[in-house]
């Protein structure tokens, strides 16, 4: 059997780089796979104000930055890739990468994260973190004084709403149909609330502005039978109108990154997030239930989603995943830490 490595996480977000300082610190030398979107959700935002131990705020990509760091100088290494299929039943576990290398390892940490939906909205990749945001906890009290849309109609949208409430002059809600999809408690404090009004029946088409000057307005589109977007490449007349606003806030829902387990044996919720298990206590942990796989930030988290639970919950996998290669140790000695293990089909 070709070398395994002790352990691999998936992920190089928050919750992956915070496993990767425990294991790494554990003499584990994992070795972390950046993924697609090397950093996460962290490197779209600008400053993070409400992660503990930086009282002048950070910026999102300086945090990952410095995570990172602190990782390497403890022994964890970096490699771009994505897995494309795992094979999870075998010992040690398979990983084969989008690149056609595979690798081989006792452990895997699954901190794949979850990717915010965008709307296709004109301008949207530029202006992503300048104005344009995925998240209102993160970057909502920027907007002091302000007026912002926030697109979509469930939960995740009215509670940003809610909460840019408290920052912004007006937050109109953009939702594509005349009935919101969030709870009814949840609907009614937003229609309660002087500060947000609704369009409905409304789409974005464009965000404007620039990175230098951030957002300065919104093209919307709107039909009275709802759906305007899908109506207008039907050639249905729609409305069109330019409002002036300085913050757009995605909230259409999060996808999370979990393609790659679909065919395994890792449970997987009605939305594709990793359902982690308790202990024999009830006690939360990082395993997935099954050996040698655990899961940690938001793949596996779509209540908290937070920078600062990712990295909680990233530490706790990286942890449970030292208990149980170490309590594997004496049946199955690995490579000396950090010998490298990836191969390349012969062809
Ligand atoms: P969601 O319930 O799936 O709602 C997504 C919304 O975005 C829908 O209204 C949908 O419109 C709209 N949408 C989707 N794609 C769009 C597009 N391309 N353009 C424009 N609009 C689009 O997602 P969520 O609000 O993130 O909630 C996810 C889950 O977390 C839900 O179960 C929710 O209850 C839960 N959650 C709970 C709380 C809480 O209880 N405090 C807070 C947040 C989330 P349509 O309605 O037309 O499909």
């Amino acid at each position: 059997m070709s070398d395994s490595r002790d352990l691999v996480i998936a992920g190089s977000g928050v919750a992956g780089l915070s496993a990767a300082v425990y294991a790494a610190r554990a003499d584990l030398a994992p070795l972390v796979l950046e993924g697609d979107e090397p950093g996460g959700q962290l490197t779209l935002t600008t400053d993070v104000e409400n992660y503990l131990g930086f009282p002048d705020g950070i910026g999102g990509m300086e945090l990952i930055q410095r995570g990172k760091e602190q990782a390497e100088r403890f022994g964890a290494t970096f490699e771009h890739g994505r897995i494309e299929a795992a094979t999870l039943d075998s010992d040690p576990i398979e990983l084969s990468l989008s690149s056609g290398e595979t690798i081989r390892t006792r452990a895997l940490l699954v901190a794949t994260g979850a990717s915010a939906r965008w709307v296709g909205a004109d301008n949207e990749a530029e202006l992503m973190g300048y104005g344009l945001s995925t998240c209102a906890t993160c970057d909502g009290a920027f907007h002091g004084g302000n007026d912002v849309l926030v697109v979509g109609g469930g939960d995740s949208a009215i509670e940003e709403a809610l909460f840019l409430a408290k920052f912004a002059d007006s937050v109109t809600v953009v939702h594509r149909r005349e009935s919101l999809r969030a709870s009814d408690i949840m609907a009614r404090r937003a229609r309660d609330h002087d500060a947000i009004s609704f369009r409905w029946n409304t789409e974005l088409e464009a965000i404007h502005g620039s990175q230098a000057d951030g957002v300065t307005g919104a093209t919307l589109v709107s039909h009275p039978d709802g759906h305007p977007t899908e109506r207008a490449a039907d050639g249905t007349v729609v409305d069109r109108e330019t409002v002036d606003v300085q913050g757009v806030f995605y909230a259409i829902g999060h996808t999370p990154n979990t393609a790659f387990l679909t065919d395994t044996a890792v449970e997987l919720d009605s939305e594709g997030y990793v359902v982690t298990e308790t202990d024999a206590a009830g006690r939360i942990t990082a395993e997935t239930g099954v050996d040698g796989v655990f899961a940690a930030g938001d793949v596996a988290d779509p209540t908290y989603r937070q920078a600062i639970t990712a990295a909680g919950t990233g530490s706790m996998a990286a942890l449970d995943a030292e208990a149980y290669i170490e309590s594997r140790s004496t049946d199955q000695p690995s490579s000396a830490a950090g010998t490298p293990t990836t191969t390349t089909p012969s062809g």
